[in-house]
């Protein structure tokens, strides 16, 4: 999972989608609000406005302007599991317990449809973390078998998020990123720097869309050890474009190492 930075509708919906996602919106929460549905028929109606929507079949192409837009805001990725070509718009509040916020741009995320499907079998109710409202290294990191090592005080929060979600997968490709990281930061630094092919692995394995960014955000922002530290201001001071490179994902938080502001 990676920081999210969600923009508002009116920088990316037109003046008439605005409109027609305003109309949803507040067809959703009328429905949720009628006393003489039960909850029920409230989820079932709910459900077929969403599938119409999302179909185009109502409010023509303003579903394809909002998924085209959490594809972009994710990197073309899951924002859960991090693979990439995410196949479904996620509410982070489901909509058959939430129906009033079905339609509402802030309850929703782009997950793939493991994740996705996941979450609906699980049972488990607690809405997700939202990596565009919170910073997600202040819930949890990785540990060395790229597992989620949630932070002390979020320990359910995460171990509910990784169930739900399914988020053991791919453990040994998120531990073999730091590997592979921490391989060629040493390459480049043991003057290797004028290497380009060195660089270009880099290069290739820092890319936004690459999957499972994360824990390699969390190595940048968070060196585990003295050496670590020592190894990223080395690549920086050596290969200073590198900061161009991460920052459209980096997104330093405050507490982060002076070097990254
Ligand atoms: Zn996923």
């Amino acid at each position: 999972m990676l920081k999210l930075v969600r923009r508002p509708v009116a920088e990316f919906l037109d003046t008439e989608h605005q409109q027609s996602l305003k109309n949803r919106v507040e067809s959703a929460q009328k429905l949720a609000a009628d006393v003489t549905l039960t909850s029920v028929q409230k989820s079932s109606r709910i459900g077929s406005q969403w599938d119409n929507f999302r179909a185009g079949r109502t409010s023509k192409g303003t579903f394809a302007e909002l998924w085209r837009e959490l594809r972009n805001m994710s990197f073309e990725k899951c924002t859960f599991c991090e693979t990439p070509s995410p196949g479904t718009a996620e509410h982070l509040e489901e909509k058959s317990k939430a129906p009033g916020r079905a339609f509402d741009w802030n309850n929703l995320l782009a997950a793939c449809d493991t994740c996705n499907r996941t979450r609906e079998n699980s049972g488990i109710s607690t809405a997700p973390i939202d990596p565009s409202d919170v910073e997600p290294l202040d819930y949890f990191g990785w540990d060395e078998y790229g597992d989620l090592a949630p932070a002390p005080a979020h320990t359910k929060m995460v171990e509910d998020l990784r169930t739900m979600y399914g988020l053991h997968r791919f453990g040994n490709e998120r531990r073999d990123r730091i590997l592979v990281l921490r391989t060629i930061l040493s390459a480049i630094v043991d003057d290797d720097a004028k290497n380009a092919e060195t660089v270009n692995t880099l290069r290739v394995l820092l890319n936004g869309s690459r999957a499972w960014l994360g824990p390699v955000r969390e190595y940048l922002l968070k060196p585990p050890t003295d050496e670590d530290a020592l190894l990223v201001r080395g690549m920086l001071e050596l290969l200073p474009e590198i900061r161009t490179l991460v920052e459209p994902w980096l997104r330093p938080p405050p507490w982060a190492p002076s070097w990254w502001r």
